[in-house]
């Protein structure tokens, strides 16, 4: 405000083409292509001009606004580590429901097999009374396993002479298989996607 040639700093002190040259001389300056001698005059002209000083700081103000890289912008290879995480994480999903559904197959044959063999146990409860005494020969284990290999085949000849057990294990097979046989299309169809993976 104290300077004699700007009494309003608002109204321009010089002629208006000088104005005009220093608004080119921005420009230029902001692409740092002034020779030295017009950096010179543009300095000076600022210097004793506050309104073009004032333009000058908004124009460098807005340039690098525009040259410095926005915060947010990820870096150049974010999306391709997003995918390669999402891959990842997609083969560790698929590894966890393979094994789990490995694991309930064997479950559920276990399930079957331990059936099959408790149903045998109570028919042959029922037909060879002596046979469950067969497991409390603790202390001639091979005498017992050889006594029961021995009474297999006429516990088997006994058990399917009587109508109603062959009917019975023959319906619990029957079921077992049936039971598989939907488990392995379930396991086939929720595995298809796993073999395109
Ligand atoms: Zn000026």
């Amino acid at each position: 405000m104290t300077h004699t040639q700007h009494p309003n700093p608002n109204l321009p002190a010089a002629p208006l083409p000088e104005h005009e040259r220093m608004g080119l001389l921005m420009s230029l300056a902001l692409d740092h292509m002034l020779d030295p001698g017009e950096q010179e005059q543009f300095e000076q002209h600022l210097a004793q001009c506050p309104p073009c000083a004032r333009q000058w700081q908004l124009w460098q103000a807005v340039d690098s606004r525009f040259q410095d890289p926005p915060l947010m912008e990820p870096p150049a290879d974010f999306a391709v580590r997003l995918e390669a995480r999402l891959a990842r994480q997609e083969r560790r999903r698929n590894l966890w429901l393979a094994l789990g559904l490995g694991f309930l197959t064997i479950g559920v044959w276990a399930a079957s097999i331990l059936g099959i063999g408790v149903l045998l146990s109570v028919l042959a409860y029922q037909f060879v009374p002596w046979v469950p005494h067969l497991f409390l020969f603790v202390t001639d284990l091979w005498a017992a396993l050889v006594a029961f290999g021995s009474t297999t085949w006429q516990l088997a000849i006994g058990l399917f002479k009587a109508p109603s057990t062959l009917l019975a294990v023959a319906g619990y097979l029957l079921l077992c298989l049936l039971i598989l046989g939907l488990w392995t299309r379930f396991l086939h169809r929720s595995t298809g996607g796993l073999a395109r993976a």
